[in-house]
């Protein structure tokens, strides 16, 4: 039944709630609140604390319109008791500060703050009183609902109600057999949409406010169940498809772990395997390869690729930025040209003519392509492509794995896809978040890695940390100096490094110092990187373009400048660019004090250690699993009820039901799936 049904919505209205995704009163049912407010009762202005919302009444002992900086009208508030509190307005009209005279008594909900002079509300709400009027408080706690622009709390609330009162019947709305359902969701789901919509005024808000309810746990659980379905049908879709056999005789492989100059470690032996079983069948391998930064994970991905070339088919590998596939590119033309396979080169910056021989060659079957993202994304035609690897992309989503997988299809058959990340998904994520990804993981280090040793230092003890680094390189060490300006333009980034550049070059005679950022041309990243991979810089000074994958396994000290304003994650990635030969590695965290709570708690991890998997579970305690998985940008698995850290408990139950509901009763997968995740999920037309 579409929105325009209900009474009251016209075109207008329809139009604003399809923004929200919202086409019909099941939607709106779905459609839940935020938060909550509480205006049915009053907080004596003696009993607000900074943080909270709430709901006061007093009377205004003095208003004045200050002009001097930007401009503003405060009001002095008194209540009953005599208790003062501030109201500040920065947008006002004129007509409504001579509203607010000495004497008025206001109705008025907002958040509490401390201000300079006392508590005080900023732009709160409010309504005038008539004298002597009593206010009218509401029954029950107000829901504040996701909307968009032109629509207000109100109108939303309004037609949710509306729908509310065609909720069908229990039996009719429900799609898990209530026999199904696990204790801790066990109530009904109409019982729980009305009281998540509707709380009673006795409701305990700080628990409804921390998503703890029973009602809540309620909806979560079949959101969770939904995406975790929708996820598994889309699997076994794709497995329904058919790839090409790469099972190849082994020889290329064999060839390439003699020529190496190391022994790769268990680990990477047991998830080559693996990948290697998932290529050797004809269902399409969707696996996503999971190691911490310096595990190995390059060999891995130049295994699965020669098992390809093997089997006469090509691979295409990407990577997410030009710096880390060129530096592919240099590690695969080194492993695998000496065994007569070449390495073609596609990237963005590639124009021309030697573009055109490059895609011609790509078209004519040339086994092994390296480029970044969008590679895949342009117009390039493979004459057999049988792999595609993705590399560092733990922000990869549904969407671009399908979009890749589309793009690589020849004919009817599919090509096997690769994932590799350093980002290691704590498991319930990865459970949730991946359902329809096999996962491996390398847990092993390459032997002789010493941890990282790591120190916090204050800015202001900056000139000693040069020293140190003097000293570090006089010994014929090689560092790196990370100049981390949050700055959305390159340019300014740029301009950071260089100031950091000409600061670190006449600070350091006698020693060479290089530049590196994303300004440069590819000609000159690639000589800089050279020289510094060659050890003939001593430093070099760097923006964020080397987080990832960089690889330079005898630079062995890391100096990283403002780490209080970076999250865990890309601390933990650009520390891994040291430590990765066998000198003992060090790590100087420079921040600008005086650090903040979380700042500081972030930074003590790092110290305490090195271990990717216990620093994103600490990064999923700190931020919440949408930063972790990167997924608050894509827009993917945005969720409207479940937290997958909060809820994770839900989430073996939630797989039980799941197998059952796919296997007993597919209809009503699609059913749970449209409610949910609904038309745009892009699953239905996997
Ligand atoms: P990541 O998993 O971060 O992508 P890389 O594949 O870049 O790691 O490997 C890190 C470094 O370790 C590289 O210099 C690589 O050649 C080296 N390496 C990989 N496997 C081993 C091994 N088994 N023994 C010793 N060194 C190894
Ligand atoms: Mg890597």
């Amino acid at each position: 039944m579409p929105v325009t049904r209900l009474p009251g919505v016209g075109p207008a209205q329809a139009a604003m709630l399809a923004r929200l995704g919202l086409d019909t009163v099941r939607d709106l049912w779905f459609h839940l609140p935020l938060r909550y407010e509480d205006r049915t009762r009053l907080t004596p202005i003696a009993d607000l604390v900074p943080g909270a919302r709430a709901q006061v009444v007093g009377e205004v002992a003095h208003v004045e319109h200050m002009t001097r900086g930007r401009s503003q009208l405060k009001v002095w508030l008194a209540d009953a008791a005599g208790q003062g509190l501030g109201l500040r307005f920065f947008h006002f009209h004129r007509s409504q500060a001579g509203r607010l005279a000495p004497g008025t008594r206001l109705l008025c909900y907002g958040e509490v703050r401390q201000g300079g002079l006392g508590l005080e509300m900023v732009h709160p709400e409010y309504r005038v009183l008539e004298p002597g009027a009593v206010p009218t408080m509401e029954a029950q706690l107000s829901p504040v609902y996701p909307t968009t622009e032109g629509l207000g709390q109100k109108r939303l609330a309004g037609t949710i109600a509306k729908a509310l009162t065609l909720l069908p019947a229990e039996s009719a709305l429900e799609l898990i057999p209530p026999s199904w359902l696990p204790e801790e969701a066990g109530m009904s789901l109409r019982a729980a949409l009305l009281y998540v919509h509707r709380p009673p005024p006795e409701a305990d808000l700080a628990e409804l406010a921390a998503g703890r309810h029973p009602a809540q746990r309620r909806l979560a659980f079949e959101e969770l169940l939904a995406q975790h379905v929708s996820l598994k049908r889309l699997r076994a879709l794709i497995q329904h498809q058919r790839a090409p056999l790469l099972a190849g005789d082994g020889a290329l492989r064999a060839r390439l772990l003699e020529a190496l100059p190391f022994v790769p470690t268990a680990a990477q032996r047991r998830v080559a395997a693996e990948v290697a079983a998932d290529l050797a069948s004809a269902r399409p391998m969707l696996r996503l390869v999971q190691g911490d930064v310096g595990s190995g994970k390059t060999l891995v991905a130049a295994l699965a690729a020669l098992a390809a070339v093997e089997a006469g088919y090509q691979v295409a590998l990407t990577a997410p930025t030009e710096l880390l596939a060129e530096q592919h590119l240099a590690t695969f033309k080194r492993w695998l040209e000496p065994l007569g396979v070449p390495v073609e080169w596609l990237a963005g910056k590639l124009q021309g003519r030697a573009r055109r021989q490059a895609l011609e060659r790509v078209a004519a079957g040339a086994p092994v392509v390296i480029g970044t993202h969008a590679l895949m994304q342009e117009g390039v035609t493979f004459a057999r492509l049988g792999l595609v690897i993705v590399d560092e992309q733990h922000r990869f989503g549904v969407q671009q794995r399908l979009a890749l997988r589309d793009k690589g299809a020849s004919g009817t058959l599919m090509p096997h896809q690769l994932v590799l990340t350093a980002t290691p998904i704590p498991r319930t994520l990865a459970m949730a978040a991946y359902a329809d990804l096999d996962v491996s993981v390398i847990d092993e280090l390459p032997p002789g890695r010493t941890p990282v040793r790591t120190v916090a230092v204050a800015q202001d003890r900056r000139a000693e940390v040069i020293e140190r680094l003097r000293a570090a390189c006089a010994q014929g060490r090689q560092a790196y100096w990370v100049c981390t300006l949050i700055e959305t333009s390159e340019q300014l980034r740029a301009q950071a490094a260089e100031a950091v550049h000409a600061e670190l070059a006449a600070a350091l005679p006698g020693l060479r110092v290089g530049l590196l950022h994303g300004r440069m041309k590819p000609a000159q990243k690639q000589a800089v990187m050279a020289a510094f991979q060659a050890g003939e810089l001593s430093v070099l000074v760097a923006t964020t373009v080397i987080e990832v994958g960089v690889d330079v396994p005898r630079a062995s000290v890391m100096v990283i400048e403002n780490s209080e304003r970076l999250g865990l994650a890309q601390l933990h990635q650009l520390r891994g660019r040291v430590g990765r030969g066998a000198d003992e590695s060090s790590c100087v965290l420079l921040y600008q004090p005086p650090l903040g709570e979380l700042a500081r708690s972030r930074l003590n991890t790092l110290r305490q250690t090195c271990d990717g998997f216990r620093i994103a579970e600490k990064d999923l305690e700190l931020r919440g699993p949408g930063e972790v998985l990167g997924t608050r940008q894509t827009g993917e698995l945005c969720l409207r009820i479940a937290d997958l850290s909060r809820d994770a408990a839900l989430l073996p139950a939630v797989q039980r039901l799941g197998e059952r509901l796919l296997a007993e009763a597919p209809a009503r997968v699609e059913a749970l799936i449209a409610r949910w995740i609904g038309a745009a999920a892009r699953y239905a037309r996997a």
